[in-house]
């Protein structure tokens, strides 16, 4: 969701390690997934053990996101990896302060209220809408302390979060707009899913 605006930070860590070390390929950003490509759209699969080396992803996953200098949250789906995976990183908003979230194996306990706000998407540049969600959720979910926790979320940690989980099982916020919202959009849509981009 590129909402925050934030001034992007340089992740290519050969400045600091030099140019030939083996660090450099794990702390670049991964390859984002845009719209039009048939990953975004598969249910990813729960994570059995979460080993050093999903705990390692996820920090790429944050790297990633930091990388795109606007976004607060990421799916592994979005990086083409079918892990139910997701990270979170607001940061400050409105004087409340986020601290960064990985979650794995999300699971949303329970859904109440509505509420209508704008969000736009890393994988759709470019678009955004008011899209309707739940007001309160409870999700449940793993942590990178490899500890089982319940969130109790409003405001924009649920929207986020709502949002993340929803590309675990291959939906967009696009999926969720009525008919006329998405119709306007279509053109938009279409270009994106014409564009080429680098794979
Ligand atoms: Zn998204």
């Amino acid at each position: 969701m590129p909402k925050r605006k934030r001034k992007p930070r340089n992740v290519d860590a050969s400045d600091v390690n030099g140019e030939d070390t083996v660090i450099l390929h794990e702390t670049v950003p991964l390859q984002l997934r845009y719209y039009g490509d048939p990953v975004l759209r598969k249910r990813a699969k729960p994570v059995a053990e979460i080993t050093d080396a999903e705990l390692q992803f996820a920090e790429q996953m944050f790297m990633t996101l930091e990388a795109t200098g606007n976004g607060i949250g990421l799916a592994a789906t979005q990086v083409g990896v079918l892990k139910r995976i997701i990270i979170i990183n607001i940061g400050e908003v409105d004087d409340e302060v986020y601290e960064p979230l990985a979650l794995f194996n999300p699971e949303i306990l329970s859904a109440e209220g509505e509420i209508v706000a704008e969000e736009g998407c890393l994988s759709i540049p470019d678009v955004t809408a008011d899209v309707k969600r739940p007001e309160r959720i409870v999700v449940e979910g793993i942590n990178a302390e490899r500890e089982s926790i319940r969130i109790e979320a409003d405001g924009l940690l649920a929207r986020v979060l709502l949002h993340e989980i929803d590309h675990l099982n291959g939906v967009l916020f696009i999926d969720r707009l009525g008919g006329l919202k998405r119709r306007l959009l279509s053109d938009a849509l279409l270009r994106l899913q014409r564009a080429e981009r680098p794979s």
